[in-house]
């Protein structure tokens, strides 16, 4: 047995892959215990939702940064796949590590599983010291006057900037590691080639537009702040242009904590109106978290009870053509693609291609935050499930169902040029005019100048906007 100031601290790193601003490493790294820094990809407890493929693209090259820090200051990244819940009390107890320290998570079956680890690690003699790294604070400290939790984005977000957001920390100066023998949990260790795709290989256009880890967020934060962020009330509907932070991922994964996007942005001066409307969408990251919190059922169940009656149509090959970029209806494809070719789409197409599926084809919102929960490198169980029940229709706080996206009037306003449409479907790219965005309104000969064969070098839309509207809205009043 190692004496017990030399029984060393394990730091499990989980959505939170960086160094600054990690209130468990710090904590760890202060109570002067050698380190042990771990993360495990979790494959074999389903209920918690695993990465998706484009994910998992995200993980191997944050977990190579974050080793790359870490080997910097005389430690590693160990990599574990497996069930947390036995590798986890088994690294500590043949490590005999004294503590574990970690961020909450937030849905009750992430949490009841800490519990569990708790449980394990107290019955070996050691203890498991948890904090929230992930949000901007607490979850139950947000309260209404009557003790409950707000259910309106707005009230929440004035009611949460009355509290006080804790400060970001620092990297901390001096760590010291544990080395861990290779034949610790040997059988376990991660194959981290296996997170990106191998044939076929379609992470090239990822890797053409994302370089993930805590160096390039920090980069991403301050290009924002410094190039982006008064315009942001009018760039953040544009969706040719690059009027957003693209922080997602980095959040999504922890490369950047909230906290230090907050402490920046008061910093820059958060009164004026761009970063005033930025912090508000951070807002909203924090509310979807709060929600998940209290409403476990969030990514699980309409939130509006009355949907449970609703009759969503099953039809494969309509779902196929919208996971493809193949609907004929442009603005939906050209949004589809951009999300297949780079792992991200513009949140104003994420709003247009959402409401196209549940109400124009009128399919499930589960069946696109499906895909969505796969196909984006940002994915965000919180995020994506409030938004998806946002854009449906049955959430708490949610546009109400009837109201119907336009996409052809949303592809005029929000991409007035066409340049998004003419750069994610090229083969429309010689129309011009009312033909891009609607080409099956175009006249025969606009379409032959333009190299358009509708059927052939472009699909006719998979359904009539006029009709899948009023199926819609059928379906809705037969509630
Ligand atoms: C159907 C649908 C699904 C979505 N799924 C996800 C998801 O899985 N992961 C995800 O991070 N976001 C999701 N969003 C929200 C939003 O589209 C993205 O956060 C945003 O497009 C990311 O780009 P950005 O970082 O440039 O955003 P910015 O406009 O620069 O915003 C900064 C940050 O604020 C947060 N944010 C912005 N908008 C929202 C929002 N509506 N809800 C919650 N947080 C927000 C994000 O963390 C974002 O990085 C979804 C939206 C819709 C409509």
């Amino acid at each position: 047995m190692s004496s017990s100031q030399n029984r060393p601290a394990i730091v499990w790193f989980r959505d939170d892959l960086r160094m600054a601003d990690h209130p468990a490493l710090h904590e760890a790294a202060a109570s002067g215990r050698p380190l042990i820094c771990v993360y495990i990809l979790d494959d074999e407890t389903p209920a918690l939702h695993p990465p998706g493929a484009a994910s998992r693209w995200w993980l191997h090259g944050a977990l190579a940064e974050l080793r790359g820090h870490l080997e910097a200051q005389g430690g590693t990244l160990l990599t574990l796949s497996g069930s947390a819940e036995k590798l986890l009390p088994q690294l500590a107890e043949q490590t005999e590590a004294a503590s574990v320290h970690l961020h909450h998570r937030l849905h009750e079956r992430e949490r009841t599983q800490d519990d569990r680890i708790r449980q394990a690690l107290g019955r070996q003699g050691g203890e498991v010291r948890a904090h929230w790294g992930t949000v901007l604070l607490d979850p139950d400290a947000v309260r209404t006057k009557q003790g409950g939790f707000y259910k309106v984005c707005g009230s929440f977000w004035k009611a949460l900037q009355t509290h006080a957001v804790p400060e970001p920390l620092e990297v901390p100066v001096s760590l010291t590691f544990h080395a861990v023998p290779k034949t610790i949990l040997s059988g376990a260790r991660l194959n981290e080639k296996d997170l990106c795709p191998q044939t076929p290989d379609w992470a090239e256009g990822f890797r053409k537009t994302w370089e993930p880890g805590e160096a390039e967020g920090q980069e991403h934060l301050e290009d924002f702040l410094k190039d982006a962020v008064a315009g942001y009330p009018r760039g953040r509907d544009r969706v040719a242009e690059e009027g957003t932070s693209r922080l997602s991922p980095y959040l999504a994964s922890g490369a950047v904590s909230p906290r230090q996007v907050w402490a920046a942005l008061q910093k820059h001066g958060a009164h004026t109106d761009g970063p005033r409307i930025f912090l508000s969408e951070l807002g909203w990251r924090e509310f979807a978290r709060y929600t998940l919190y209290h409403l476990p059922n969030l990514p699980f169940e309409n939130l509006s009870p009355k949907f449970s009656a609703m009759h969503w149509r099953k039809s494969a090959s309509d779902l196929k053509a919208w996971q493809r970029g193949q609907t004929g209806v442009p603005i939906v494809d050209a949004g589809m693609r951009q999300l297949w070719q780079t792992g991200w789409m513009h949140n104003r197409a994420r709003m247009i291609v959402g409401s196209f599926l549940t109400k124009h084809l009128l399919i499930d919102w589960k069946a696109g935050e499906a895909w969505f929960r796969d196909t984006l490198v940002d994915a965000d169980f919180a995020n994506n499930a409030m938004n998806w029940q946002w854009v449906a229709g049955t959430g708490i706080e949610a546009t109400p169902f009837f109201r119907i996206f336009n996409p052809t009037r949303q592809a005029e306003k929000f991409d007035p040029d066409g340049d998004y449409i003419r750069q994610w479907v090229p083969e429309l790219g010689r129309l011009s005019g009312k033909a891009l965005f609607e080409p099956w309104a175009a006249g025969e000969e606009e379409l032959r100048k333009g190299g358009v064969i509708l059927g052939r070098t472009y699909p006719r839309p998979v359904v009539d906007l006029k009709e899948g509207r009023d199926r819609a809205l059928q379906a809705f009043r037969s509630l």
